[in-house]
């Protein structure tokens, strides 16, 4: 078994071919959103979004600006490099299993 190495091997090759565009200029930033990694490359759903987090326009920085956006053990000032999303409920009080609905805080609860 191997832990996740965010896929090393493809962001090494992404620096290595913007060196080896550079030639001797100093130009050597990867574009944006131009890799990503093997797992998010094959999921079917896109659930997956890898980037450069310091790119303020990337993909990934702009869905971690979203409100759903968390990380865990945040509370513990772990700063985590992978972050979620949280999951979209449908509120509607007319759905079978409305009241079964659970909460993302206590302040909000199913109608
Ligand atoms: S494929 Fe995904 S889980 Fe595997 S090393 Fe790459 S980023 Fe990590």
């Amino acid at each position: 078994m191997e832990k996740c190495t965010f896929c090393v091997q493809r962001i090494e090759e992404a620096k290595i071919t913007a060196h080896a565009r550079a030639g001797g200029s100093a130009d050597t930033l990867i574009p944006r959103d131009s890799f990503t990694t093997a797992c998010a490359q094959a999921c079917p759903t896109g659930a997956l979004v890898f980037g450069d987090v310091k790119d303020p326009e990337s993909r990934v920085s702009k869905m971690k600006k979203q409100d759903r956006n968390y990380r865990l053990l945040e509370y513990l000032n772990v700063n985590t490099r992978t972050s979620y999303l949280a999951r979209i409920r449908n509120p509607n009080p007319k759905m079978p299993d409305a009241a079964n609905i659970g909460v993302a805080s206590l302040e909000e609860k199913p109608a």
